[in-house]
This record gives structure tokens, sequence and C-alpha cells, in this order.
């Protein structure tokens, strides 16, 4: 495994957090660059999120899709933060779960850029990191806490909102640095220390 992941990250791919409570690689559709339905770059803003917000470590594991169109071919709508570009914006819903109890997320808001899709999602992880037990899914803190709490601290909070998303970038600074990464370039005490020895 070491020789497979140094090849990954020579490559330019970041594999530590495959398996980690943290964010999954954002899944995207192709977006209106390569399918007719588009409607936004879904493919460059699943680009920006996950750049944005790998090795950010969390309560659960965290999913995020971005749909290019309602068709919704990401799936979206069953991840813990899911982007739905529409025509004249982006929709963007929270606390879905695909897992054997199947959620669907709720609707938080409607936003008009992309800079501000970056704001709420990453405001909404700083929530939850801040927030949620060790373990929770957003599926199960957002029922225990009810969706209108999260939407006060996120659409009726803008000054909040924004204290939140700067915590979470702030916090990046220090979180971005791949476990595996580490490891295979030989990197000694590094997070994932065998447990036994084999000979
Ligand atoms: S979600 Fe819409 S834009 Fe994306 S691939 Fe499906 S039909 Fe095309």
């Amino acid at each position: 495994m070491p020789d497979v992941w140094r090849d990954l990250s020579s490559a330019g791919f970041v594999s530590g957090h495959g398996y980690a409570k943290a964010l999954r690689t954002v899944k995207t559709c192709v977006g209106k660059e390569w399918c007719r339905f588009g409607t936004q770059d879904s493919t460059g803003l699943g680009i920006q999120l996950e750049r944005l917000t790998w090795g950010s470590w969390m309560p659960h594991k965290f999913k995020i899709a971005v749909s290019g169109c309602p068709r919704n071919c990401a799936e979206a709508t069953v991840k813990d933060l899911g982007v739905v570009c529409v025509d004249s914006g982006y929709e963007l819903h929270v606390g879905g779960n695909a897992g054997i109890k199947v959620r669907v997320t709720d609707f938080l808001c409607k936003v008009a850029t992309e800079e501000e899709v970056i704001e709420y999602t990453t405001a909404f992880i700083q929530l939850y990191r801040e927030e949620a037990h060790y373990l929770d899914r957003t599926a199960p803190w957002i029922e225990r806490v009810g969706l209108t709490y999260v939407q006060r601290r996120l659409i009726e909070d803008p000054m909040g909102r924004v204290e939140l998303a700067a915590r979470f970038t702030h916090s990046q600074k220090f979180s971005q640095t791949d476990p595996w990464a580490e490891r295979a370039s030989g990197k000694e005490q590094h997070e994932f220390a065998p447990v036994l020895e084999l000979s």
C-alpha cells in the first residue's frame, strides 16, 4: 500500500482520507460543459469545494455532491451537503444519507453565486464540526437539533455564518496534510503506524 500511496501522491492525488472521519471525495456530474441539460459548471464547482475542504476532520465521514441540474445525476440529495444547480443559481441541501437508512436531504436555501455556495458550505461544515456529537452523521444531527436551528445559524445570522466560514478556513491551514503520503514518504511517527510488525 505505501507504494500505491506514493504513486498517487506523486501524481497529485490525495488518498489519505478515503476511510477517515473527514470529507470524502466530492462527487459531481459532468455539468454544463458536457451535458445539454447542465445549467452551471458543476464539475468546476465540485473541484473548488474539494480543494477547500479535503482534510477537514469531522465528527463522522462527510459527503458532498454537485449536480448540474435538477435531474440530479450526482445524487446530491442523499449527501451530507448537496448542491443542485439551476438556471438562476444553486440550491443547497443538507443532512442526506444513502446508507442502510436512507434520508433525503432538507432544503436549506438557494444562492446565486459560487462564492455563496462556498461560504454556506464551509459555514455548515464548521457548525457541524463544532456542535455535533462524535460519530453523528449530519442526518441524525439535523434531526436532533432541527432544520430551523441550522437555518437560524446560517441564514438569519449572516455575521455568524461569515465567522463560522472564517474559522473553517483558518483551521484548514493546519489540517491539509495527507497522512498516507507522509507514511509513503517514510516519515517516522506518522499518524498511521502499524499496530504490529509481522516478520
Ligand atoms: S445532473 Fe443534469 S447536467 Fe448533470 S449530467 Fe445529469 S442531466 Fe446532465
